[in-house]
């Protein structure tokens, strides 16, 4: 995945505002917006989106390790 950029400055972004694609490097973050608890940081983002990765992972050799119970075998046969 490509790097995120500022958009005020063009460098490598390290924050971006929740929910939008708008992001800032982090001193035009502390500069624009002073309080960075409004702005998601980049790197926990992508450590967020490993992690979920690793849980999907992780469900799906259980599911495969795991006997099919009644409600899954409902599911498959509709
Ligand atoms: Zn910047």
């Amino acid at each position: 995945m490509a790097h995120k950029k500022c958009i005020i400055c063009g460098k490598e972004a390290a924050y971006c505002i929740k929910g939008t694609s708008d992001c800032y490097c982090e001193d035009c973050a502390k500069e624009f917006f002073g309080d960075l608890d409004l702005l998601e940081k980049i790197d926990q983002a992508e450590k967020q989106a490993k992690q979920l990765k690793q849980i999907l992972n992780s469900n799906i050799s259980q599911n495969t390790d795991d006997k099919i119970d009644d409600n899954d075998q409902d599911l498959i046969e509709k």
